[in-house]
């Protein structure tokens, strides 16, 4: 059983060829929308997967672990697992606070990142 609870074990998982796959797949599924905005009866798109124009309002989106890999590493690639989240929401869940403004200049690696 694989194992999530190192930031290198944690990094070689986001950098797999299976994940990168499986979160495009799982932004489809959720046509590109945070799914707490939408629990909330807002709709938040990821603006970045259409018109160049739509850039400027930066919205991300990331595909989140319902239950952290690090806890539950056999749901790591569990579908029923992922859900897309914009990242206000996604660091709300987390409970962590970040400046996207350094982000997008920085390449610090941040978990679900890409
Ligand atoms: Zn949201
Ligand atoms: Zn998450």
């Amino acid at each position: 059983m694989a194992e999530y609870k190192t930031k290198e074990q944690k990094r070689k998982f986001y950098d797999s060829q299976h994940w990168k796959q499986l979160r495009v797949k799982v932004k489809q599924r959720d046509n590109y929308e945070c799914q707490e905005c939408k629990r909330k009866g807002r709709v938040t798109i990821d603006t970045n997967e259409y018109s160049e124009s739509a850039k400027r309002k930066k919205i991300m989106l990331v595909v989140d672990h319902i239950k952290e890999i690090e806890d539950h590493p056999a749901l790591a690639f569990d579908e029923d697992n992922l859900q897309t989240l914009c990242v206000n929401c996604h660091n709300k869940k987390h409970g962590r606070y970040v400046d996207y403004s350094l982000w997008q200049k920085s390449t610090k690696w941040n978990d679900e990142w890409w």
